[in-house]
């Protein structure tokens, strides 16, 4: 859950990632334009944490990779209808600038009119994939117009990254998560596509367990350990990720928008009871899996 004045960690960040790490692509950074990332900024101020690193989008870009990190996939989302086509214009223009080092997704608001032309359009400009947050966007991912959105990214071989675990949440949403969102309604789309690539953030925070379960048993999930393996939120289960079926995790940040350095949870990897070879997979190989990165 997320509230007004959680801590700010005044942790130390070093200039690069740790050395004992296989190279690192981080799949879950923010970038926006300018005045949505100032208006996110306040956001998180009143309502969650102080936000460390208040960067621009190519200062976010810069900065992660000045510190070592190999490969960038950047998200946006749109928070309501009628702002997708630019958002996704803006990412392609940012990403371009940057040649091959960062994968843009797409963004679209799901029940917005001309949704899947919206979004084909951003696949034709190069994006490598869509992500939806149902916190933000109030979506009900087992509804009608989202089966369209799974049936534009699957024909087009692009993936979906997808906030649907109930935390964390925030009673500044409109809507509630808890609601809206369980892991049982995602088995209902990972049966009915399956093969469509979707990655669920923050290892499926509050359902870590089911989503665990899940990606034993569906070939076309993923989930991402963004913010989870750092012992800031409290989470029912300690997080093991020797647990957990090590080709379906990826290593993600959320950068800018954390409350700690941004490499602390590369540290925490760095320190995790896991095989080389597993590791190699969860800082880079399901990455480049996942979102068909030619490197
Ligand atoms: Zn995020």
């Amino acid at each position: 859950m997320l509230k007004p004045n959680m801590p700010f960690i005044d942790d130390q960040e070093d200039s690069g990632v740790p050395a004992d790490l296989p190279p690192v692509i981080d799949a879950h950074v923010h970038i926006f334009p300018r005045n949505i990332f100032s208006a996110i900024q306040k956001w998180f101020d009143k309502n969650a944490w102080c936000i460390r690193y208040r960067m621009t989008s190519s200062e976010v870009f810069e900065f992660l990779l000045s510190h070592g990190i190999k490969h960038i996939i950047a998200l946006q989302y749109a928070h309501k209808p009628g702002i997708a086509g630019q958002l996704n214009k803006y990412m392609s223009e940012k990403c371009r600038e940057y040649g091959h080092r960062i994968t843009g997704m797409a963004t679209v608001f799901p029940g917005e009119e001309n949704a899947e032309t919206i979004l084909q359009e951003a696949f034709d400009s190069g994006l490598g994939g869509l992500k939806l947050h149902a916190h933000v966007q109030c979506f009900d991912m087992n509804c009608e117009h989202m089966n369209r959105l799974y049936e534009c990214c699957r024909s087009n071989r692009k993936p979906i990254v997808m906030h649907i675990g109930r935390e964390p949440k925030s009673a500044a949403y409109n809507c509630d998560p808890y609601q809206l969102c369980s892991a049982e309604k995602l088995e209902r789309v990972l049966k009915c596509f399956p093969d469509l690539k979707i990655c669920v953030p923050h290892l499926g925070f509050s359902e870590t367990s089911a989503y665990r379960r899940l990606i034993e048993k569906y070939d076309n999930l993923w989930l991402d350990t963004t913010m989870v393996i750092t012992d800031y939120f409290p989470i029912e289960e300690k997080i093991n990720l020797g647990l957990y079926r090590p080709d379906r995790i990826m290593y993600g940040s959320d950068f800018p928008n954390i409350p700690y350095a941004w490499d602390r949870e590369l540290k925490e990897l760095n320190t995790t009871d896991v095989s080389s070879d597993s590791l190699e997979k969860i800082c880079y190989k399901n990455a480049v899996d996942f979102f068909s990165l030619q490197l």
